[in-house]
């Protein structure tokens, strides 16, 4: 008893595609090596370019709306490529002939590649259209007999030598595996899709490589296939035995109702038609929804057929059921996506009640086996889901620092949903700013500040509810502010607040995609809870940012205190160092600063130092460090400047102060600074020595009658 088990990855095609392309490519060979188009002259090769480009054109149109998937095509699609190829470069070599002296290199070099791309058969093809090509050459001397001898000598070898050799042949088993493990793939991709094991709630592959966590980054519906595969087939083959049946087939609705697929076979046949069948012909057309089974006995000729036998004999009786899916599943069930379980057998007898019992319960188990697992699945997808959860949240734990804490933010929304955009706003006194975005168009609004009183993201800022509350979005509502929309069509959008522990919102969560149906409820709740994590490290953040603020800087002046200058100054002079760039260091001193403070009052001296901070502040680029010394001290730390450009920036300064309007009451108070400056690496090489030395300085300028500037010098003293 012969039995044939066919599972997955037969050709869809029916064939005659592949012939088609076999054939054109067979009659381009025929064109080009016959004599006419050999004769010199631009028409002609004009001519045999436009038919190469035509039969690759064919070719590649044949392959992307008959052949797909390309890897389960017959062998006349198979041997297609290779011939295709070899025209094409023999076509390149009577173009080059006349340039190149030896452009037999280039088919040479193609039939190689023929040969260790495909397998031997496949190079057959090759082989043939060179010989043909090369006895039209000859025969119409367009070449000396032996000239083409010789080419067709050279490519052989080449061919042969390769086949043979052990690293051609291992690359070819590697190409082989591959290629099979791709069929594999593709074909339990799209049977899980079928059967309801696979939808968009897989996070796609490149946000799961954010995870880079090979655990789950492979995809359960295309393993679940793989085990329902052998269950199936067991069952299918001890139910044939059990009743004594020709054929046990389970054939399923492809997901654009169309056809019927063969999905699992047990049979004693060797006639199969591995199908696709259209949907609602013959035996399985009798069951719908109200008829959930069909039988016949006495089949004759004008009865309908078994769609996978080519032959309609030898069928005694036949059975046909639909394979009952769990509650879950109804709604698939009734759009018609089911499975059909169906049995013939030779003998004509009417099937026995036993028999029909026997063969729903057959069906009802595999109907089972199919809801079991899509139970697992979602399990998994939900153990999936915290797994990224997890993640998210770690992400977000890494760092205190703000900008960090809002790159993360964004990495862990990414995580969840196939998000087009996303943004992260942040309150800010009586409206918001987009503090971190991402997607396409954003720049318009990044770093942005908006009011709360138009559109959705103020409305969420005020209200703490996340909007739309459906995550449908129709393009009508601005998100941000009327004036801007957004330049893709959004169909999922969706706000979420940024909840403090009062639940007031601190800013929000902006994502939206270009498909529809993104936010499901599932992942709202997770990003909600996403968001309030989010919400709870930008507070910190900000705690943490105010804190070193207050750490570094002068409570009066605004300026870096002597602390953050010691350590600003240190960390310059080391990139000065290594950079090879100079690095200016000023210091100034108020000049009679205490008269000021006797004659006018502390108070009034403060707001003095706050106005020469600013000054100061203000002179310098945004590389320079700017602080407060001490007391009525400054100092000005200049980065890849030398001493001509310290000297200029000294004397602005200086020239700036002398110029305050400093008023107390009418009284018009007058205010000069005296500096110094000493230059990195000229006048020393570590930093308390180059402090030193601009202290130093600053004495001299004091000395010499303040209201100067003076560079340390090594003579002067
Ligand atoms: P010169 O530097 O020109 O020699 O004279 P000076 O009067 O400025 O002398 P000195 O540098 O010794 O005096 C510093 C004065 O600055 C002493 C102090 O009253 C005043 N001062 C220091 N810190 C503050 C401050 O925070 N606020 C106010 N109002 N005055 C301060
Ligand atoms: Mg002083
Ligand atoms: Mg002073």
């Amino acid at each position: 008893m012969r039995q044939r088990k066919i599972t997955l990855g037969f050709p869809d095609s029916t064939g005659l595609v592949n012939w088609l392309g076999f054939s054109s490519a067979a009659a381009a060979v025929l064109v080009l090596g016959s004599g006419p188009l050999q004769r010199e002259g631009s028409i002609t090769r004009i001519g045999m370019v436009a038919g190469m480009a035509l039969t690759l054109a064919a070719g590649l149109y044949y392959r992307r709306h008959y052949l797909k998937p390309a890897s389960t095509r017959g062998w006349p699609a198979d041997l297609e490529t290779p011939f295709l190829l070899a025209i094409f470069t023999w076509t390149l070599f009577l173009l080059f002939k006349p340039l190149l002296p030896y452009p037999i290199i280039i088919p040479a070099m193609v039939m190689a590649w023929i040969t260790l791309r495909y397998y031997w058969s496949a190079a057959l093809p090759a082989v043939l259209a060179v010989l043909v090509i090369e006895v039209e050459l000859a025969l119409t001397g367009n070449q000396a007999p032996g000239e083409a001898a010789a080419d067709l000598m050279v490519c052989a070898l080449i061919a042969t030598s390769l086949h043979l050799f052990p690293g051609g042949r291992l690359y070819k088993h590697k190409l082989r595996g591959e290629r099979s493990a791709a069929i594999t793939k593709e074909a339990n991709r799209e049977q899980a899709s079928e059967m309801g094991l696979a939808g968009d709630e897989i996070a796609a592959p490149e946000l799961l490589r954010v995870l880079d966590n090979p655990e789950i980054t492979d995809s359960y519906g295309e393993q679940t296939i793989e085990s329902i595969n052998r269950s199936f087939e067991l069952q299918l083959e001890m139910i044939r035995l059990a009743l004594d049946l020709t054929t046990v087939a389970v054939l399923w609705l492809d997901p654009a109702n169309e056809n019927l697929r063969l999905r699992y076979l047990a049979t004693t046949r060797s006639d199969i038609n591995p199908g696709p069948y259209p949907a609602g012909t013959g035996i399985t057309g009798a069951l719908s929804e109200t008829h959930q089974e069909t039988e016949l006995a006495g089949v004759r000729p004008s009865h309908p057929r078994l769609p996978y036998y080519r032959k309609h004999e030898n069928i005694g009786a036949i059975m046909a059921l639909r394979i009952p899916l769990g509650r879950k599943d109804l709604e698939i069930a009734e759009s018609g996506r089911s499975g059909i379980l169906c049995v013939d057998r030779q003998r004509d007898h009417p099937w026995s009640d036993r028999e029909r019992r026997v063969l729903r319960l057959t069906a009802g188990k595999l109907g089972l086996e199919i809801s079991g697992c899509r139970q697992l699945l979602n399990m998994d997808r939900e153990r999936a889901a915290i797994h990224r959860l997890c993640h998210g949240l770690r992400e977000l734990n890494s760092d205190p620092n703000l900008d960090s804490i809002f790159a993360s933010s964004i990495k862990a929304v990414k995580a969840q949903i196939p998000a087009d955009l996303l943004a992260l706003c942040l309150k800010e006194d009586d409206g918001y700013q987009v503090v971190m975005a991402e997607g396409r168009g954003v720049e318009k609004v990044l770093n942005r500040k908006f009011t709360l009183e138009e559109g959705l993201v103020g409305q969420v800022i005020k209200t703490a509810r996340t909007l739309p509350a459906n995550g449908r979005y129709r393009g009508t509502a601005p998100v941000f502010a009327r004036e801007w929309s957004f330049d893709t069509d959004y169909r999922s959008l969706l706000v979420i607040p940024l909840p403090d522990e009062d639940n007031i919102p601190i800013g929000c969560l902006v994502a939206a995609s270009a498909s529809a149906g993104i936010f499901t409820l599932n992942r709202r709740e997770i990003l909600e809870i996403i968001a309030a994590q989010i919400a709870i490290k930008v507070k910190l953040g900000q705690a943490h940012e105010q804190l070193s603020l207050l750490a570094t800087t002068d409570g009066l002046t605004g300026l870096a205190n002597h602390r953050a200058f010691q350590h600003g100054c240190g960390v310059m002079l080391e990139r000065a160092r290594r950079n090879k760039t100079p690095l200016c260091l000023i210091l100034g001193d108020l000049d009679h600063f205490k008269n000021i403070n006797d004659r006018f009052g502390h108070p009034f001296g403060d707001k003095v130092l706050k106005k020469v901070a600013a000054v100061i502040a203000d002179s310098g680029r945004e590389v320079d460090l700017a602080a407060r010394y001490g007391g009525e001290e400054f100092a000005l730390v200049l980065e890849n400047c030398d001493l001509k450009g310290g000297l200029l920036m000294s004397e602005r300064v200086r020239d700036k102060i002398s110029r305050l309007n400093l008023f107390n009451g009418d009284k018009q108070v007058s205010l000069t600074i005296s500096l110094g400056i000493a230059v990195f690496p000229e006048n020393c090489g570590d930093q308390s020595g180059l402090i030193e030395l601009a202290d130093q300085a600053l004495y001299r300028a004091k000395r010499a009658g303040r209201n100067r500037t003076i560079v340390w010098t090594e003579t002067d003293d």
